[in-house]
């Protein structure tokens, strides 16, 4: 006998089935009795459309060869494309891949882009690849998903740890196997291969676009809130520099390295050019050093996460000191960690809702690719405000109304979307 005969059904796990996606089915499950989604279309969403798995060798500069496990993961095209990054890290895993593009089939909807979710990654530790190394990784994993990526199939973007230089390798490699260029494949590609201006900025500026539409509704001045972010990346460290622009006061910040902090706020720009020159945080002066686990317990008014998934648990939720919890990253409070939160009157911005600027400007740039004209940084920046203002204020009448938290009211939304549109189109065939 097999050790899959010997499981009965019910305990077969499906190949996706970890920590993280159950956490993203956890939250499904929570939302649904509050969304419009009968059982047959509910069941559907549950499961990924696709999930491809292949395996990435690359010739290292030393002249042996490595492989890497990469996955792509599509979980819903009922509204169109499906869309969401890449990215490059030693815990990426299906199970992973399958969660995040579960919370980007949410998060498009719920801002009415006209796609469903994806997500993809290499397992591999970044940081010991050379940017040669990277650039035949990237070049290959393209090559591997020619088959199920394309600017009507799936398009991909940047994530953790990979970047405008990684999208222009993956836009070129598309390109020359299709025999002319197609910047519509990628987005948050660099602005001279057909990228969005702001493109850059979205994800952070959008996560303080959020945070003011919440400070206004709960009456707080932004200019008067103190503010802790975890991760000082792409996310976070504009994040940071946006909240500080708006007269707040960061008073730490952290990245792989640890934290800094200083109860009387930052200097940003110090900080920056520190990172410039140096690489990390590691040794700043004049500050005090925290760990991660202390930067998150710090006390002040909001509390922005935008580093890794499973930062706020049952463990530390209840020594968190903020007002307000701000999710940059996707998925970084478990169930646990979440329903601590809720019981304490710490609101939570959720992620589908507070970083889908990214996404939202991604949605800019293949508009702008499609139809080969360019719109002003002035402009994009205005309509990502009203996308993401309109997205909020959806979410927080749905909150009040149904008794529900922001979270719920944020899955129930896109939920609603996805639904009305599987329900109309009917299940194939
Ligand atoms: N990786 C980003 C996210 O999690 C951006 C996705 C995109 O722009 O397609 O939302």
């Amino acid at each position: 006998m097999t050790e899959l005969e010997e499981l009965s059904v019910e305990e077969q796990r499906l190949e996706w089935d970890t920590p993280l996606f159950r956490t993203a089915l956890t939250q499904f499950e929570q939302a649904i009795p509050y969304a419009e989604v009968n059982v047959s279309i509910a069941e559907r969403l549950r499961y990924p459309e696709r999930a491809v798995m292949v395996t990435v060798p690359i010739r290292r500069d030393e002249g042996h060869v490595d492989v890497f496990p990469a996955y792509r993961v599509q979980h819903s095209s009922v509204l169109g494309p499906t869309k969401g990054g890449i990215r490059y890290d030693p815990h990426v895993t299906l199970g992973e891949c399958t969660a995040l593009a579960v919370w980007m089939t949410w998060k498009c909807a719920l801002l009415r882009l006209p796609y469903g979710g994806a997500k993809g990654g290499v397992r591999c530790n970044p940081r010991e690849l050379s940017p040669r190394e990277l650039e035949r990784l990237t070049r290959r994993y393209t090559s591997e998903l020619r088959g199920v990526i394309g600017p009507q199939e799936d398009i991909p973007a940047p994530d953790m740890a990979t970047n405008e230089q990684t999208m222009a390798w993956i836009m070129d490699t598309y390109s020359m196997q299709v025999g002319h260029a197609v910047p519509e494949i990628v987005t948050g590609k660099p602005v001279a291969l057909g990228g969005s201006l702001f493109r850059h900025e979205a994800t952070g500026a959008g996560v303080v676009m959020v945070i003011e539409r919440a400070c206004g509704r709960l009456g707080w001045p932004l200019a008067e809130q103190r503010c802790v972010v975890q991760g000082f990346g792409n996310v976070g460290g504009i994040a940071a520099q946006e909240l500080v622009a708006k007269g707040a006061t960061v008073l730490a910040v952290s990245d792989i390295s640890g934290g800094i902090y200083s109860p009387s706020g930052l200097d940003l720009d110090a900080v920056r050019a520190w990172v410039a020159a140096h690489g990390t945080l590691e040794a700043f002066p004049d500050v005090q050093h925290v760990s991660n686990h202390e930067l998150l317990e710090l006390p002040c008014d909001i509390l922005v996460l935008a580093a890794l998934e499973g930062q706020l648990t049952a463990e530390n939720a209840v020594r968190i000191d903020a007002k307000l919890v701000a999710e940059g990253a996707n998925g970084p409070t478990t169930i646990e960690g979440d329903a601590i939160l809720g019981e304490r009157g710490i609101l939570v911005l959720p992620d589908v809702l507070t970083n889908a600027g990214g996404v939202t400007v991604s949605y800019f740039e293949w508009v702008q690719d499609l139809g080969r004209l360019f719109w002003t940084r002035d402009e994009i920046r205005a309509r990502l405000a009203d996308k993401l203002a309109d997205a909020f204020d959806r979410v927080w009448e749905l909150a009040e109304e149904k008794g529900i938290t922001l979270r719920q009211a944020a899955l129930v939304a896109g939920i609603n979307e996805v639904a009305a549109a599987l329900k109309a189109r009917g299940i194939y065939p």
